[in-house]
């Protein structure tokens, strides 16, 4: 399997260099040549070894068999779903009339992100140990994705991890998911500034070509190929799981509703499609931050301001992964997606033709709902179900339920952060503070370990230089 750049003008490359660059050198993101097939996947199955199967045409040439499937088995070990769960890793569950939650949030750090980096942290320290190399990964985090990015890489040898967080900003439960990790690569800095300014901070040591290549720069951000194919391992699984559940035929259609930010899980799902899974549609869920909806449903796409939101994960301006679909729908003319996203960066907006209108509607629907509507579905689930959802995965549901029809396929809504990532948002709309899981059921007695530094280039660039192994 080789991998081209959506924008038609970067070398074409192996799986391994696709992993450690992330983006390719012309701006682009990089796509498989062809897709391949999705082995039967059954139901019950152990989650590791479908996706060691699933994963095994886009990783072939790059890693021994063997070897893949113990990497593999590794990084799904550390998820840890209740007892009795249909599914070892990504358990599902009824959620009535229809609607299924895919709950891909049993990891260490409780959100789905863990999913796919739990398995790309083993890889990247893989592939460099196989070329004696060693790399710097810097990132910024309001949150999030820190956590699970530093979860991902602790204790690996090849990789040092420095993560910006800015000072008193982030909630007590998301900054001790990062502070209290306990390991001699793992580097928690508190920024006295923004999130913008720890952003900043980032972007110019990655501007800075001498130090960048000195410390061997890196990321694992969402653009990354690695992250996408992870991800498609669960719509196989899951649509298995529903299946068997509801004794429909193997082959039998089903959907996905998936809370939306950088287009990185949605887009796994058409992946899934374009390998022979039977998926009816795919529905993007968005909060008020809508230009995916108003884009798939108008093929208009225009930049506004963003909105806070009781799902911080889905506050985005642009989805950057939106651009591997948007190469697809061109039939993969990377000369002109090229073209296209310059009109756009230069004018902040975009049309498409109404015949491509007509294919992504062909695939995909989207919708959006309000932070009022979040906290009535996460209420209503509560009340008449007594199944907590966090912010983001009510926001997938509610789009469900208003896209549902008689007779329909069966709709599984992926639920993307365990509700005890969000208690107060949770708390306020149904009077229950969700409990932490037991693996992380004494966090708040764990010692944590950060410095702070003031928002300065500087300041942080020594600092890195300082305790890096290189
Ligand atoms: C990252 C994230 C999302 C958005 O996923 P994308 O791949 O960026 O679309 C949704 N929910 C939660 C909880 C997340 O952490």
């Amino acid at each position: 399997m080789r991998y081209l750049s959506t924008r038609g003008a970067a070398a074409e490359l192996p799986f391994g260099d696709v992993l450690l660059e992330g983006l390719a050198t012309d701006g682009g993101l990089y796509l498989p040549d062809r897709w391949p097939s999705l082995p039967a996947v059954a139901a019950g199955a152990r989650y590791a070894d479908s996706a060691a199967e699933i994963m095994w045409p886009f990783v072939e040439g790059s890693i021994e068999r063997g070897e893949f499937a113990r990497i593999v088995t590794e990084a799904y070990a550390t998820f840890d779903p209740p007892e009795g769960s249909l599914g070892d890793v990504v358990p599902v569950v009824d959620l009535g009339e229809g609607l299924w939650l895919a709950e891909l949030y049993w990891g260490p750090t409780l959100a789905f992100k863990d999913v796919a980096l739990q398995l790309v942290g083993r890889l990247f320290d893989y592939e460099l140990g196989r070329r004696g190399d060693h790399v710097t990964i810097v990132g910024a985090t309001s949150g999030d994705t820190g956590s699970a990015a530093i979860d991902a890489c602790r204790d690996r040898r090849n990789v040092d991890i420095f993560i910006l967080h800015p000072a008193g900003r982030t909630s007590e439960v998301q900054r001790r998911q990062m502070t209290t990790v306990d390991a001699p690569n793992v580097f928690n800095l508190a920024i006295e500034g923004t999130f913008d300014d720890c952003q900043d901070i980032v972007k110019a040591l990655f501007a800075d070509e001498a130090f960048r290549r000195t410390q061997r720069l890196s990321a694992v951000n969402s653009i990354n190929w690695a992250r996408v194919m992870a991800q498609i391992v669960y719509y196989a699984t899951s649509a298995a799981e529903v299946r068997a559940a509801v004794g429909a035929a193997a082959d039998s259609p089903v959907r996905f509703s998936v809370p939306t930010g950088n287009f990185g899980n949605i887009f796994a799902g058409y992946a899934a499609m374009r390998m022979g899974l039977e998926v009816a549609e795919l529905l993007v869920a968005s909060n008020v931050n809508d230009i995916l909806t108003r884009f798939f449903t108008t093929g208009t796409m225009e930049i506004r301001g963003v909105t806070p939101t009781l799902s911080p994960s889905m506050d985005i301006q642009v989805s950057s992964n939106l651009e591997r679909l948007l190469f697809e729908m061109m039939g993969r003319r990377g000369g002109e997606l090229a073209e296209s996203m310059q009109r756009f960066r230069a004018e902040g907006t975009v049309s498409v033709e109404p015949e491509r209108l007509a294919w992504l509607s062909e695939r995909f629907s989207a919708d959006r709902i309000d932070d009022d509507e979040c906290i009535e579905v996460m209420g209503r689930y509560h009340r008449e179900r007594g199944v907590l959802l966090d912010p983001h995965s009510a926001v997938g549901v509610g789009v469900a339920e208003r896209h549902r029809r008689d007779g329909d396929h069966p709709t599984i809504c992926l639920g993307t952060a365990h509700p005890a990532k969000f208690p107060d948002a949770v708390e306020a709309a149904t009077g229950t503070r969700p409990p932490l899981p037991a693996h992380l059921g004494d966090l708040y007695e764990r010692p944590e370990r950060y410095d702070t530094l003031p928002a300065d280039v500087d300041a942080v660039r020594q600092y890195v230089a300082a305790n890096t192994a290189g």
